[in-house]
């Protein structure tokens, strides 16, 4: 074992079940080890490395602003914090941005403007938000107890309170929680992302708009793993067709670099005021300056190659041997497999594909620029793993 995983082991807390590789270095869709084993990356560092490793020109927007300014704190205007927030305005139809660092953090943001704005529209009773059961919405603690998997919860009670699960695609279901329970908010991942890579059905996601729209009750989708071309439009909400109330952002936002967001709709675009929230890295300019380059790049041309890369991988491994089925949208895809999802991970990474799991899946998150000859032998090297 090198010294780095010995003293790894050590002395970092032992919270993650580590792949046994070490990361030196990377390009684009490639990674290097400590050994020099070239691999090709479909993980993007859980869907954050948007653009790849290393790319020359959200580097260069990096390293200019790291040059010139590396922070401030939220009490000076800078330029990169408003000019992403108008960007991200601009390209959803919201009206205000809250920055955060992480998904968990613009998760726990989305839900102190949604009990805000209920308390003072409907009454202080009105604070409950229903997510969905097999949900993933983050480890703090208001973001643990609004994840609807229980085995998350077990260790860390009490949780936050004013928090109800529905069941997915069940309707009615979740109709009659919200209701019971005035609630002040429904918080969906429009395709579950650790729950599996399970895309929610279209009908479903359209009739929660809609009741929200009807009861005054604020629609959050959560965007952390979905959002930023993820699912080949810039948001995954966009592909279903409804317009949320607030919209939480993180992981490929950055580029690379802890960065989220709280987009702010019509209805709570004033709803936070001075002191109501803060972060002191929120809104980080360098953060900010590499997310303006990100999201400049996910045009119309880009997302359409997402789509059609989509479409590859569906096609290459839908009814492949050892493959039982493949879900998801866009570069966020599950494959459920014959063999357990782990082995047919650590088969690729022998062979030098780097893949995830979510659940019983292989999941795939390549980079959104992935090159189409390193996207066709890592899906070989998949089909071969699978067999
Ligand atoms: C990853 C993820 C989070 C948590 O993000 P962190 O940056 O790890 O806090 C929240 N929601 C979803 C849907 C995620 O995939």
């Amino acid at each position: 074992m090198s010294d780095i995983k010995a003293i790894d082991k050590e002395y970092v807390a032992n919270t993650y079940a580590r792949f046994p590789v070490q990361l030196v270095r990377g390009k684009g869709s490639l990674l290097w080890d400590d050994e020099g084993k070239e691999y090709i990356d479909l993980g993007s560092g859980i869907a954050v490395n948007a653009f790849g490793i290393a790319d020359d020109e959200w580097r260069a927007a990096v390293t200019a602003q790291l040059g010139e300014l590396q922070h401030a704190s939220n009490l000076y205007y800078t330029g990169p914090c408003a000019l992403l927030a108008e960007q991200l305005c601009l390209r959803t139809g919201m009206k205000k941005v809250f920055f955060a660092n992480s998904g968990a953090e613009a998760n726990e943001g989305a839900i102190k403007a949604a009990r805000k704005y209920a308390a003072e529209k409907k009454g202080a009773d009105h604070f409950t938000i229903v997510t969905l059961r097999n949900s993933f919405h983050g480890r703090t603690i208001t973001a643990l107890a609004a994840t609807g998997q229980d085995h998350y919860h077990k260790l860390f009670q009490p949780l936050t309170p004013g928090f109800v699960h529905a069941e997915a695609n069940n309707f009615d279901d979740l109709k009659a929680l919200a209701l019971e329970n005035k609630a002040a908010a429904v918080m969906i991942e429009c395709v579950q992302g650790e729950g599996g890579v399970l895309p929610l059905e279209a009908d479903f996601v359209r009739r929660i708009a809609e009741l929200c729209a009807q009861e005054d009750i604020l629609l959050i989708v959560d965007e952390v793993q979905t959002g930023n071309g993820r699912t080949g439009a810039l948001y995954a909400y966009m592909n279903f067709g409804v317009m949320p109330d607030i919209v939480s952002t993180a992981k490929g936002l950055g580029g690379g670099l802890p960065l989220g967001a709280v987009l702010l709709g019509e209805k709570v675009r004033d709803t936070f005021g001075p002191g109501d929230h803060g972060s002191t890295f929120g809104g980080n300019p360098v953060c900010c300056a590499g997310a303006l380059n990100v999201l400049g790049r996910i045009d119309d041309a880009l997302l359409a190659s997402v789509r059609e890369k989509s479409d590859y991988i569906f096609s290459a491994l839908t009814g492949a041997p050892g493959v039982e089925s493949v879900s998801g949208m866009g570069l966020m895809i599950g494959v459920k497999t014959v063999k357990p999802a782990a082995e047919v991970v650590a088969r690729c990474r022998e062979n030098g594909v780097l893949c995830l799991t979510a659940k019983d899946r292989v999941r795939l998150l390549p980079a959104l620029n992935i090159p189409t000859e390193l996207l066709e032998k890592a899906v070989a090297v998949i089909r071969a793993a699978c067999e």
